[in-house]
């Protein structure tokens, strides 16, 4: 099966949702009206693991209480994500990501939860972090780190995402041809427009042969790798 390791699924209209039932889909969500939203959706559509969390662009508006809230409801859904820390489009609330990654961070390491991880301008500060916490389940999304971290996460069985504008951001296609298949997992980030290109689940296919170019691997062999990828991050 195809698989969306990273996707904002409370975004999309039932029929859509109804168009991606063919793709495993983990809904990662920014706040807690749409983390409740995903825990909601995935009742219906059980190709869809529900993840819980405040992107930290959102900390300016989120205050402590609903952090909290989210943090309750983590328990009953599938793992913790869009979270992270961002210091390149939101450096102003940098104190405050990083006070609630952390309560994150003991929640994901406690209940064994996967973590679904926003890190732009922070590859290896969210490293250090979440190996400091001892979290077992970590997925960078959307990669374009130092190349140099690769190995490190590879090493603790962490894995990184890759998104279909890999065709047109030379720094995530140069991690891409860097990376070993085995910490690789699919993303769309729908509904996104990056630079023309609108995201969505659908957009894997296409990803996926780009993938099989990239590293000359027959198409089935790594549908069966990433897929077992996904499922190894989920647990
Ligand atoms: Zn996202």
């Amino acid at each position: 099966m195809l698989v969306d390791s990273h996707c904002h699924a409370y975004s999309f209209g039932i029929d859509e949702l109804e168009s991606f039932k063919d793709i495993l889909i983990v809904g990662v969500a920014e706040d807690y009206e749409s983390s409740i939203r995903n825990l909601e959706i995935s009742r219906a559509f059980p190709n869809i693991y529900p993840f819980v969390g405040a992107h930290p662009w959102n900390l300016q508006d989120i205050r402590e209480e609903e952090v909290e809230k989210i943090l309750e409801i983590a328990r009953k859904s599938s793992g913790i994500g869009e979270v992270g820390l961002d210091r390149r489009y939101s450096k102003k609330t940098i104190e405050e990501q990083i006070k609630v990654f952390k309560l994150f961070c003991e929640l994901a390491s406690e209940e064994n939860l996967p973590m679904n991880i926003h890190a732009l301008d922070t590859w290896r500060e969210c490293f250090n972090i979440v190996t400091s916490y001892d979290v077992k389940s970590v997925l960078f999304h959307w990669y374009t780190g130092p190349i140099d971290l690769l190995e490190e996460i590879a090493s603790q069985g962490y894995y990184i995402s890759i998104n279909p504008a890999v065709t047109i951001q030379p720094k995530h296609r140069s991690i891409l041809e860097k990376a070993e298949v085995d910490i690789l997992i699919t993303e769309s980030d729908g509904p996104y427009l990056y630079h023309g290109m609108s995201l969505n689940p659908l957009k894997i296919r296409e990803l996926m042969e780009t993938i099989a170019k990239v590293k000359d691997l027959p198409l089935e062999y790594l549908e069966r790798i990433i897929e077992g990828n996904f499922k190894k991050f989920i647990g």
